[in-house]
């Protein structure tokens, strides 16, 4: 047998068109075989298609009229003309291969392959190599190999198969896993990004089911989107890969059906887009709004958004807690809050206008304090606390602000500024009534003894005169005992409002004691209008007094006139005064007597 030589040729090269090529066969083989080959021959010309016999190495003995119509050869004469001549040179070397087993087992083989074409391209075929005289041991020396055309088949087939590999490597591009899944659950095709998430090797034959391929937490919500998905419903499932050694990937896994002619299922394509990076945004964002409920409820506070544009409400859990509601029955908007607010607090709390314009001039955060009236009528103080956010052309969009309950604390302030108001007047009064007289009500002696300090001093500085005079009740003992103390008492406190109502803004009276008057009139050299006032009043008051001389209560009065008051002070004052009195008791009372101090 011949073995095919480097080029993956049997026997002597030829050329398809040269018909010389053909060696003709001795004459003791034809005769051999003449019966046999010329039921053959007869055969094979009857045969549209490509037809030929071969021997054992290979050389074609006989090649048909359609085959030599197509290789462009006239004569069907043997000659060196070998089988691989006849195939297309891509293909050539597989034919002869096949071929070289085909006469080791001596069984009939079939392959597809290019024949050659004089004209045009070259044609696919398949060829079926046969036996024609198998011998005991497995050997054939002639061989019969029939060529059915199959181009239009095999070019349809080349072009699936293109369009295929160019589908899976736009699926291999893809950074999305996309995955084709059998209504069975079984992983029928899956792209490079799908087997490395799944960890899967590219090269896998798949076939295995799909829902063991994923976390066990995830399985359960997969399952149900391929029973929605193979019922023709789309279906969408979180999911979560992890591979040993490699960070967890989280997934969008949306599941669509593959429809078929008939409007049914047939298949479900699984893409899984991955959300780790959106996952685990969310993820710190939730740590971040989990640690700030944590805060607020810690600290007792409500939380409250408000969209100023939508005039959109948002309020916490806590913030309805503290009001004392149901978060059931959402506050959504100003006015549904208004009616939770105190008649007196509401329009300073709502005015949202005003509010942001402040938050923007303070260019900080803005704090209000006002009255929420719980459902059981309960009043009770909170303290808002907002900041705005703004968009880029400043524009106030939402505020936000924490509201804490400040009843307790407020409550306590509250009381603590009434005992301090209380306090501060009690003082005052102990102040007031230390210096003035409790009888009487005008001022006291402690409070004469200071304010003639002060006098002393500012007289000295400026050199201004002053007047500092003493009065005493005329036989006011006599009084007492006709009158009774109590009577006595009266007629002093008239007497005393009587004499306080003569004295100036800048000047005053003070009870000295008893029934003795001291007043200090400053700025003033001629103090005559005044002491004849003083008793004029009295005069008027008309108090009976049948001891007295004139029927009435009288008084007596002393003055001093001082230009200067240098060297002076009030004991020395008062000392001159009360001297002056007494001459004008001496001088037979009910008059008064005034003195100019030499200084
Ligand atoms: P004279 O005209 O000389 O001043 O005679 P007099 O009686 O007014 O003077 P005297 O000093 O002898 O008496 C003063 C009296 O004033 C004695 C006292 O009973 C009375 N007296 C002093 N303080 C009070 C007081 O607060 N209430 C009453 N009802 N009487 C008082
Ligand atoms: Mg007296
Ligand atoms: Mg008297």
């Amino acid at each position: 047998m011949s073995l095919p030589n480097k080029d993956g040729l049997i026997g002597k090269e030829s050329n398809l068109s040269d018909s010389s090529a053909f060696v003709q066969r001795s004459a003791p083989e034809v005769e051999d075989k003449a019966d046999a080959s010329l039921t053959s021959v007869a055969l094979l010309e009857l045969l549209q298609s490509p037809a030929c016999l071969l021997n054992g190495a290979g050389s074609v003995t006989y090649l048909n009229a359609a085959w030599r119509e197509r290789a462009g050869l006239i004569e069907a004469g043997e000659g060196h003309l070998s089988l691989a001549h006849l195939i297309h040179p891509e293909d050539r070397y597989a034919v002869l291969f096949q071929f070289r087993s085909a006469i080791t087992t001596g069984d009939r083989i079939d392959f597809e392959c290019r024949l050659q074409s004089a004209r045009g391209a070259a044609r696919w075929c398949l060829l079926s190599l046969q036996p024609l005289n198998k011998g005991m041991e497995g050997g054939c020396d002639d061989w019969l190999c029939a060529g059915t055309d199959i181009h239009k088949l095999k070019s349809r087939e080349i072009d699936l198969e293109r369009l295929a590999s160019i589908q899976t490597n736009m699926l291999d591009i893809s950074v999305d896993c996309i995955k084709l899944i059998s209504l069975d659950g079984t992983l029928m095709h899956m792209n490079k990004a799908g087997c490395h998430a799944l960890g899967v090797p590219e090269d896998s034959p798949f076939g295995m089911p799909w829902l063991p391929l994923l976390p066990d937490d995830v399985r359960e919500a997969g399952e149900q989107a391929l029973t929605s998905a193979r019922t023709g419903v789309f279906a969408r499932f979180p999911g979560r890969s992890v591979l040993p050694g490699r960070k967890a990937q989280f997934w969008d896994n949306m599941l669509t059906p593959v429809m078929g002619p008939g409007g049914q299922p047939t298949a479900v394509m699984c893409v899984s887009r991955e959300v780790t990076a959106e996952q685990e945004a969310l993820e710190l964002l939730r740590e971040s709004e989990e640690r700030l409920a944590i805060a607020a409820r810690v600290g007792g506070l409500g939380i409250w958004d408000y969209h100023i544009q939508r005039d959109e409400l948002h309020c916490d859990e806590s913030w309805y807690r503290i009001m004392g509601r149901d978060p059931n029955f959402p506050i959504r908007s100003i006015a549904e809050f208004r009616p939770f607010i105190h008649p007196d607090d509401v329009d300073r709390a709502t005015e949202v206008k005003q509010n942001v314009a402040e938050l923007i001039a303070a260019k900080r955060d803005y704090a209000i304090t006002f009255r929420i009236i719980r459902p059981n009528g309960d009043v009770r103080w909170v303290r808002s606390a907002a900041c705005l956010v703004q968009d880029i052309s400043g524009t106030a969009i939402r505020a936000i602000g924490f509201v804490v309950d400040i009843t307790d604390a407020w409550r306590g302030e509250l009381a603590l500024r009434d005992a301090n108001r209380a306090l501060e007047k009690e003082k005052t009064s102990l102040a007031r009534q230390s210096l003035e007289d409790p009888l009487t009500g005008i001022a006291n002696r402690r409070y004469l003894d200071s304010e003639l300090a002060r006098i002393c001093i500012h007289a000295s500085e400026t050199g201004e005169a002053i007047c500092v005079g003493m009065i005493d009740v005329d036989h006011f003992k006599a009084y007492n005992d006709r009158y009774g103390h109590m009577e006595g008492d009266a007629a002093l406190r008239q007497i005393a409002s009587a004499l306080q109502s003569v004295a100036w803004q800048s000047d005053f009276v003070a009870r000295y004691g008893g029934e003795e008057f001291a007043f200090v009139l400053t700025g003033m050299s001629e103090p005559v209008p005044i002491l004849e006032r003083f008793a004029a009043v009295v005069e008027k008051l008309a108090i009976v007094h049948e001891g007295s001389p004139t029927g009435y209560l009288t008084i007596s009065c002393g003055c001093v006139v001082f230009h200067s008051c240098a060297n002076l002070s009030p004991i020395l004052l008062l000392k001159a005064s009360d001297e002056t009195l007494y001459e004008a008791k001496t001088a037979g009372r009910n008059c008064h007597i005034i003195r100019v101090a030499s200084t």
